[in-house]
């Protein structure tokens, strides 16, 4: 008899998305008129920069010749992307990474997903609340965790966002070895100063823990002193692996394309003490499970550094950002706090009431969907989360509706 893995039956079901889409049904039938605006989504909206287009198109003719066909590629991706990205990511800031330690993949969610698997499953597990629920959902899977006891799981070391710290989450009360960090971050739109950062890294090599940073919203930061990349931070080389994407940066969501960074000085340890390279696993794994991202895809996320795709690129971020600043200022002048959105597409809205509660009255006074910060954890049960990723009409107009609403 075929046994199922037992980890998955702890995994709460997660109603979020379907719950919305629910109750955004019932209202489309009581009000069938109204235009509704989604605020709530995680997706892009607008198109593919032209010059990710042009090299889309050019790659794929390259395809139709006999001369110029391309089949299997390097698992790891093709060097003419990893080069471009270790040279304009990462040399350009001052962060020491190389070409051959990037891994090019086809999501952020899947590498940081699978990431958890090179690593032991009696680990301890640090991660922030609210959180990107891939994080907590593959190591439930991985059967690193206890029974779900209400909101959490048992077993997993919380670190509650919260006002109080600035939604930046802080060092634990007990060592833990496993950390995921997020800056900027889904939900909160918090980004995570140098300072932070660095507490963090010589957290890490105090404890000879590891952090998995996910930067998958780097390319919104527009502060000059907040750090693009964890190895802006010394010493991170050692104790960090850095997830990116190219979903948000360039509107790659349905293409499909992004990347992990493992240092070769980055070090996990057998029972016996011996230190393993993590790029050596990675590598193992990667190449094992893996067969590479299509080269018409690698091809348009190089033409995000050429000239015209980086002007391009950020035009399209800079549309989403002027949403954003409309939202968080719209919000603010209602009395609601926010954070985010300044150098993110999200903002996060104290309600100051329940977060259901406060979806139910925009839905029914303003037609506008957002996100109930519960979905994302305990530390979000009076929040919503508010995204930027729509035109800058449906923003404006979802606003003055909003601002109606709760006058
Ligand atoms: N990481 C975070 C924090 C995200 O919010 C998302 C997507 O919403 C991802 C990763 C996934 O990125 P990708 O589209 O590359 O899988």
């Amino acid at each position: 008899m075929i046994h199922v893995n037992p980890h998955y039956q702890k995994l709460q079901a997660s109603y979020l998305f379907a719950d919305i889409a629910q109750r955004v049904r019932a209202f489309q039938q009581r009000r069938p008129d109204a235009e509704l605006i989604r605020l709530g989504i995680g997706d892009v909206t607008e198109p593919l920069p032209p010059a990710c287009i042009q090299a889309l198109h050019a790659a794929v003719d390259e395809l139709t010749r006999a001369s110029s066909f391309r089949g299997y590629g390097p698992e790891q991706g093709y060097d003419f992307l990893r080069e471009a990205i270790a040279r304009h990511d990462f040399q350009a800031r001052g962060a020491p990474i190389a070409a051959d330690e990037i891994f090019v993949s086809d999501g952020a969610k899947c590498d940081v997903g699978n990431f958890q698997e090179l690593f032991a499953t009696d680990i301890r597990v640090a991660i922030p609340d609210p959180v990107y629920p891939v994080y907590v959902d593959t190591n439930v899977m991985a059967g690193r965790t206890g029974a779900a006891m209400q909101d959490r799981y048992e077993g997993l070391a919380y670190l509650p966002c919260t006002a109080e710290n600035g939604y930046v989450p802080q060092l634990p009360d007990a060592p833990v070895d496993l950390v995921y960090l997020c800056s900027p971050n889904n939900p909160t739109g918090a980004t995570m100063t140098r300072a932070q950062l660095q507490a963090w890294v010589d957290y890490a090599r105090a404890y000879r823990a590891l952090i998995l940073f996910d930067a998958a919203y780097e390319a919104f930061i527009r502060d000059d002193g907040l750090p693009h990349s964890i190895y802006e931070i010394p010493g991170a080389r050692e104790v960090a692996v850095e997830f990116r994407s190219y979903s948000k940066t360039a509107g790659f969501t349905g293409v499909r394309c992004a990347y992990a960074v493992v240092p070769r000085d980055c070090m996990a340890w057998q029972a016996d003490g011996k230190a393993v390279s993590l790029h050596a696993l990675w590598n193992r794994r990667h190449t094992t499970r893996f067969n590479g991202v299509s080269y018409p895809v690698q091809r348009a996320a190089e033409a995000v550094y050429s000239p015209e795709g980086r002007q391009q690129v950020r035009a399209l971020t800079d549309g989403y950002l002027r949403n954003a600043a409309t939202i968080r200022a719209g919000f603010q002048a209602m009395g609601l706090p926010c954070t985010g959105g300044d150098n993110s597409p999200y903002i996060w809205v104290d309600t100051g009431r329940d977060a259901w509660e406060f979806f139910g009255l925009l839905l029914d006074k303003a037609a506008v969907v957002c996100t109930p910060g519960a979905g994302f954890g305990r530390c979000g049960r009076r929040h919503v989360r508010i995204s930027a990723f729509n035109s800058q009409a449906n923003v404006e107009a979802a606003m003055q509706r909003i601002a109606q609403a709760l006058a």
